[in-house]
């Protein structure tokens, strides 16, 4: 069945604002996307009809706080195929979830002669955390480089695995060049080294159907904003018999089971690494968010926006003097990230922006990629359920003339 993208736009109401006279085309998605109006009142039901702190309470609101929440996880892992709920652990995002795995997943892995294994495509999210833990430990950082049309050179990882080698952590898909990483693939040759596997999902979540237990991944973040959902949540997965094993990241309540001067034990999966009182209300909206996601249909999502992705790549290729678009690997994400001639990114991004489109402009916090590419930075469109063929054509008419402006 066709999708009918206008109905979908109607959940949006964002989508129907205004920029300097024009409607806004909002191609901004992988830093966020836009959020449907059952997503945005989960958030105000929450606020208005059931805030109570989860799990302390005994009384009836805190309990339906508490449902919202743990019906959240179960639609979580329901969602990522996970084994049970508790490998699903609540947090602040895709970052928080990377930084706790590597503080605490590593730190209890790696010693000073060890090496781990990044890719040079890596957001800093998934470079900063293992460096401050490198800064405690000492192990080595070993990285992946990519063949020319941004694809992993996967002989070069195989050939970087030795007998030092105790983690890799990889990020899905490139929230630059588009790359979807054959994470399954790779991980199984992790696995057969004995290495696991922690995979930064943020960039995936939103467009494929994720399957935890189908690519066995030892970790997988992700974050709830980049995928219809509230800001602020974040999920990282972890395999049971990990999480078990590694200490708390942070400690605080709700994450004790007995705590005294002397001695504190720690509470059960998920709450060990649950410190505090989480955002429940937006955990809670998650759930919505996954609601709109599965009903509209992961497939159909992808689809729709690879339809878009091709035919905005096709035209820009065909009627842009001196555009040069980073990210061809087959099968990338919808995902465009381009230079036009030397012109700077910047200036580039300012117009597209005074014509009603949202692009990003920069490095994309990824400086690594960026050197490995000799640039400082990119423009970056980026695609999402809602985007239409007559914002890709507005888009393609705008970088048109703002190319003819520059030059
Ligand atoms: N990893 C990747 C690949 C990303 O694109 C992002 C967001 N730009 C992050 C991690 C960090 O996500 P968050 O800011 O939601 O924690």
């Amino acid at each position: 069945m066709a999708l009918d993208i206008h109905k979908i736009r109607e959940d949006f109401p964002i989508l129907n604002r205004e920029l300097y006279g024009r409607r806004l085309i909002y191609l901004d998605n992988s830093a966020t996307s836009e959020t449907p109006r059952e997503v945005v009142e989960a958030v105000v039901n929450g606020y208005t009809h059931t805030k109570a702190n989860v799990h302390r309470g005994v009384h009836t609101l805190s309990q339906e706080a508490t449902e919202l929440q743990e019906t959240a996880r179960r639609r979580v892992a329901e969602f990522i195929n996970a084994d049970s709920s508790d490998e699903v652990i609540f947090t602040r995002g895709t970052t928080e979830a990377l930084n706790l795995v590597a503080s605490s997943f590593g730190g209890m892995i790696l010693g000073k002669d060890d090496e781990i294994i990044l890719t040079v495509m890596e957001h800093h999210a998934n470079i900063v955390p293992w460096q401050l833990l490198q800064a405690r430990i000492g192990f080595r950082i070993r990285v992946v480089p990519m063949l020319p049309d941004g694809a992993l050179d996967l002989e070069a990882y195989r050939s970087l695995f030795n007998e030092h080698t105790r983690l890799v952590s990889c990020t899905h898909a490139s929230n630059v060049l588009g790359t979807v990483n054959p994470v399954k693939e790779m991980i199984a040759f992790a696995h057969s080294k004995g290495v696991p596997f922690v995979v930064d999902g943020a960039q995936a979540v939103p467009h494929m159907k994720i399957d935890v237990r189908d690519i066995d991944a030892d970790f997988y973040a992700f974050s709830a904003h980049k995928m219809y959902g509230p800001t602020g949540v974040g999920v990282l997965y972890g395999k049971r018999e990990w999480l078990e094993k590694m200490p708390p990241y942070q400690g605080g309540g709700e994450m004790i089971e007995n705590v005294s001067f002397e001695k504190t034990t720690f509470a059960e999966l998920p709450y060990k690494f649950e410190a505090g009182t989480p955002d429940f209300v937006g955990i809670a909206a998650l759930s919505k968010a996954l609601d709109f996601m599965q009903r509209t249909g992961l497939d159909n999502i992808a689809s729709h926006e690879h339809e878009l992705l091709d035919y905005t790549t096709r035209r820009l290729e065909a009627e842009v003097p001196d555009i040069r678009i980073f990210g061809k690997a087959p099968g990338k994400c919808a995902i465009i990230s381009f230079l036009i001639g030397n012109e700077h990114h910047y200036d580039v991004g300012m117009l597209l922006d005074k014509l009603g489109i949202a692009v990003r402009t920069g490095h994309h916090c990824a400086q690594p990629l960026m050197r490995s590419l000799g640039i400082e930075g990119t423009v970056r469109a980026s695609f999402a359920i809602y985007n239409t063929q007559e914002e890709a054509d507005r888009f393609v008419e705008a970088v048109k003339r703002v190319s003819a402006m520059l030059q």
